[in-house]
């Protein structure tokens, strides 16, 4: 098969969990593709953390390809308490939710209730709100409240367990966008050296710029994914996609908070906005959900994670298929084997590459539309901070891979999370015609290219005043380096 065709262009974030945290498990879990794995903090202690972080790392290294941690904080979300065993809520039952500790002893023993994190919720909640429980599954109507109760009515029953997430839909959480347990989270990132954070909840861009400042004050350079989850980050989609990073569309909560309608509506917007700026962007949730518990998925979800692939996101997630499922190394291949059949579909019509503003840009497209016209090409890249690697990646070359050579061990993780970017760590030398020499020869002892393969190379030439982009094409021959 010739080289070009062993990249899988669309890339894979796994979500960790009790199903695949062992050191075995991820091992394999990285052998089988996972580009990124994601710890979700709204279950994680801090001990297992830094002890799951550092797992990852050695997992990584024994299996050879070293994968990007993204942390994801939970942010402005509201969570029922403990409970000691699971409260099946009945249609028709009124049931509280108690958010302030109980001044007085109940005032009702045949009213069952269950804390809640926040306990400002009585003053942004109204009479006849809905309250909808762990993903939308149980449904509530507000009754009445005062300053310990919100009373509810049930509507819709199920069993509730403990810490499960509330949704609000359309009513405004007056909470801070980056919480207490959120600092407390990302600075234990920090320490760990995770490579990105994902923020929950981001209703607007300043909360990606307090994440920023507060980054920045600690020397991180873990990038931001930011989570559109709810109305708000909908109304505010375009400042949120250019003050990010890397852009969510978090499904699972999205998908409860908006008409059910409007959610492929908006993943299909939300991708192309991404796509227009150049910004990486992630489908995630429900991607493979029945394969929590069966060893194939449905033939809907086939179709909608090839339907992530040939919108061109970035990377398609997993969440609880991997943190409780039963097939976590099944759900990672079969989305290999998805997305490469489609990326196949997606490179036998070659469509133009997009038109961007900036001259530097302009030199990624020229180096596409080259890339486009010489079968069995690579495109070769020399970046520093990603910004080139991911320059390229932006005009979505249909058949050549990005090879991304990087001095920066960060950067390279960080180019894990962007479609067709293979990075490559490489120390440099201060001649560039020797770095380029010494990467062909790298890339040629990985296998990685062959002899006859056509290379075409992007790079900065520092010359004494100023800096030249410059497109090559080179042939490689393994008897000349
Ligand atoms: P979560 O975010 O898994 O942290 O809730 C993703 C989503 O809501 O889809
Ligand atoms: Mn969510």
């Amino acid at each position: 098969m010739p080289s070009t065709h062993s990249l899988r262009r669309t890339k894979i974030i796994a979500t960790l969990g009790p199903a695949t945290e062992s050191e075995a498990m991820l091992g394999q879990l990285i052998t089988a593709g996972v580009d990124v794995v994601r710890l979700n903090m709204a279950h994680a202690k801090h001990d297992w953390t830094r002890l799951i972080i550092r797992r990852i790392r050695t997992a990584a290294q024994k299996a050879g390809r070293d994968v990007a941690i993204m942390m994801d904080i939970k942010g402005p979300e509201i969570r029922t308490g403990e409970l000691t065993e699971p409260l099946d809520l009945k249609v028709g039952e009124i049931f509280d939710f108690t958010v302030r500790p109980e001044t007085e002893p109940k005032r009702s023993a045949e009213i069952r209730s269950v804390d809640v994190n926040y306990p400002d919720l009585v003053n942004d909640i109204k009479v006849g709100d809905t309250v909808l429980v762990d993903s939308g599954q149980i449904r509530l109507v507000v009754l009445g409240k005062d300053q310990a109760h919100i009373r509810c009515r049930v509507l819709t029953p199920g069993s509730l367990t403990s810490r499960r997430h509330i949704n609000l839909p359309g009513v405004h959480i007056n909470l801070p966008s980056f919480t207490a347990k959120d600092r407390a989270d990302t600075i234990v990132g920090v320490e760990e050296g995770v490579d990105f954070i994902a923020l929950s909840f981001v209703r607007e861009a300043s909360d990606i710029e307090k994440l920023r400042l507060f980054l920045k004050e600690r020397n991180s350079h873990a990038r931001i994914v930011a989570k559109i989850e709810d109305q708000s980050a909908i109304n505010n989609l375009d400042e949120i996609i250019r003050a990010t990073d890397v852009l969510m569309v978090a499904r699972g909560d999205l998908g409860i908070e908006v008409p059910l309608q409007e959610l492929p509506v908006i993943q299909r917007r939300a991708v192309r906005t991404c796509l227009a700026i150049g910004r990486p962007v992630i489908i995630a949730t429900h991607m493979l959900e029945s394969m929590i518990t069966q060893p194939m998925p449905n033939r809907a979800e086939i179709t909608d994670v090839a339907n992530a692939v040939y919108e061109q996101a970035d990377c398609v997630m997993l969440s609880g298929e991997t943190t409780i499922g039963k097939y976590p190394l099944e759900c990672v291949r079969i989305l290999d084997t998805i997305a490469r059949r489609i990326e196949a579909e997606q490179a036998i019509d070659i469509a133009e590459p997009a038109v961007f503003i900036s001259e530097r840009m302009k030199v990624f497209r020229a180096a596409v539309v080259l890339a486009n016209e010489i079968p069995r090409s690579l495109i070769v890249v020399f970046t520093r901070h990603g910004t080139n690697a991911s320059g390229l990646a932006a005009h979505r070359p249909p058949h050549a891979p990005i090879l991304a050579i990087t001095d920066c061990v960060e950067t390279m993780r960080h180019l894990r999370i962007v479609r067709a970017v293979e990075p490559f760590l490489l120390t440099p030398f201060s001649n560039p015609e020797a770095t380029i020499e010494r990467a062909i020869a790298s890339l040629l002892k990985l296998g990685r290219v062959r002899d006859g393969d056509k290379l075409i190379i992007v790079s900065d030439i520092q010359t004494k005043d100023r800096r030249i982009d410059s497109i090559q094409l080179r042939e490689v021959f393994s008897a000349s380096p």
